[in-house]
């Protein structure tokens, strides 16, 4: 399990800063491991509050020529950014699944995902087109341009250690503005290795920026330095909460991706077997980690039984281990933590009268892994409904009406992602518009595109990422009023 790359020189353990990779002041760094063997894989530099105000500074600095660039000059940088992350998915891939875990096929999927958002909106920066407004008065005429926020700081999850920073940061250099990155402390190698791509595909020095350290002093700068315009978060509630809070000060725009508590709600009118596929894609991909995966299970009285039978014989089926062996489709846990909240899950929910399935514990294995776990008789009052797991547990609720299941689905602070299967028309469209979430998968486990708007409702979030709004959340409305004509 040595991390082997074609291009040895990808792993960088530096960062970069004003186009020069650098270390932290007094060389200061922090491990990261695998999480499938707790073998260190790199030290990376251990930056605070000094180096971060230095990347912005960059950034501010870097932010005239880029936005002066024409959209069609932006875009070819883009482009090129774009083919280099597909020419390298297999060293990138190989690095992501060392430090994250997930199987080596979802690594590829996940840098194929990446790198659709840098080609998306390498499409889209030509597109950022104002309006004319009809004068109500004869002298005068009414234009609105659109033009980039300015520096931007993203702050990214180590569960798509490459996906959620181009889906932050291609939309951002698109529009004009540059950035400054903090990936999450568990996975800065992916985030580096994209940025060294980023430098052969051209972005001028400071347009881009990577600081990897302490998530309190450099979030503490990015949130307070006045010359961050918009900050774009995606990790858990608390912590957005904070860093929303952190920004009134200097009255920042936010983008959140927060916490989820996905609904999958299975009518009796539904297909069982693609219910089935479509449970085991949303909910033990990634192992459990991802926030749009599915929390808990609403399943229809006269198919309770038919369901939770058929999702455990496969479950009982998916092969656990380390993400570089071939077969393996479900990687361990990213931390000890998590691997404490699923246990801690799974006993309440036992201690309150719910039956295992399949699964229920650690892993064989050891260290981090976990058992894919069906949990059924689980009511709604237990931890394992109302919080996020993050893990690979599968809680089966059971629901008599329509009604019944949109109030329990309905009833959480979160907003972010829900499915459900029908066969019936009536029912998709009525179920559809009646579930408070951003993002509904009907008939289908699987909803996360380049091309679509992702985001949440309530305390998910604000803002969307992917799709052509993506681009809004970079650009300001400047409205020009002509006189004298
Ligand atoms: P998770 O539970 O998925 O690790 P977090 O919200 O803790 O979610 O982490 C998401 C990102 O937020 C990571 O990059 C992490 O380093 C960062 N982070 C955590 N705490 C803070 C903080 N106080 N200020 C700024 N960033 C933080």
């Amino acid at each position: 399990h040595e991390l082997r790359l074609d291009q040895p020189g990808l792993l960088r353990t530096r960062c970069l800063i004003d186009g020069q990779w650098v270390d932290a002041d007094h060389s200061k760094t922090f491990s990261v491991t695998d999480p499938a063997t707790g073998r260190a894989l790199a030290d990376v530099p251990a930056m605070g509050a000094a180096e971060t105000m230095r990347a912005i500074a960059a950034a501010e600095h870097a932010w005239t020529g880029w936005r002066g660039k024409t959209a069609k000059e932006r875009a070819a940088v883009l482009r090129r950014w774009y083919e280099l992350i597909l020419s390298h998915t297999e060293d990138l891939a190989r690095i992501l699944t060392a430090e994250q875990g997930k199987p080596l096929t979802e690594a590829r999927n996940e840098i194929g995902y990446a790198a659709g958002f840098v080609e998306w909106f390498a499409e889209e920066a030509g597109r950022a087109y104002g309006e004319t407004i009809p004068s109500p008065v004869p002298d005068k005429r009414l234009l609105v341009i659109r033009q980039p926020i300015g520096v931007c700081a993203a702050i990214t999850p180590w569960n798509f250690p490459a996906a959620m920073i181009t889906r932050k940061i291609a939309p951002a250099l698109a529009a004009g503005c540059t950035v400054v990155v903090k990936p999450a402390e568990q996975t800065p190698l992916t985030a580096l290795a994209l940025a060294d791509l980023a430098v052969q595909a051209g972005f001028p020095p400071g347009v881009i920026n990577v600081v990897t350290g302490d998530p309190e002093a450099i979030g503490g700068e990015l949130t307070s330095n006045p010359l961050i315009r918009k900050l774009s978060f995606t990790g858990s509630t608390e912590v957005g909460r904070l860093l929303m809070a952190q920004c009134a000060a200097t009255v920042k725009k936010i983008s959140l991706e927060l916490g989820g508590n996905a609904p999958f709600i299975v009518f009796e009118d539904a297909d069982l077997d693609a219910a089935v596929e479509g449970a085991l894609l949303s909910k033990y991909r990634n192992t459990g980690q991802t926030c749009v995966c599915t929390n808990r299970f609403l399943i229809q009285d006269s198919i309770y039984d038919a369901f939770a039978e058929r999702l455990a014989a496969k479950v009982r089926r998916l092969e656990v281990g380390n993400g570089l062996d071939e077969g393996v489709v479900q990687g361990p846990l990213i931390d000890e933590q998590a691997l404490a909240k699923v246990e801690r899950h799974i006993a309440d929910a036992l201690d309150r009268g719910a039956r295992v399935l399949a699964g229920g514990g650690r892993h064989p294995l050891g260290g981090r892994f976990f058992q894919p776990t069906v949990l059924v008789d689980v009511t709604p009052e237990m931890l394992c409904t109302r919080e996020e797991t993050f893990g690979p547990v599968a809680p089966l609720l059971r629901f008599g009406s329509e009604e019944e299941a949109l109030a329990i689905a309905n009833a959480t602070e979160y907003g972010l992602a829900a499915y459900f299967y029908t066969r019936d028309l009536a029912r998709a469209f009525r179920v559809g518009e009646a579930l408070e979430y951003g993002m509904v998968g009907i008939n289908t486990g699987m909803l996360s595109y380049d091309v679509a708007p992702f985001g949440g409702v309530k305390q998910s979030g604000i803002g969307r990422e992917g799709s052509h709004h993506g681009m809004d959340e970079y650009l300001e409305l400047k409205y020009l009023c002509l006189g004298g004509m």
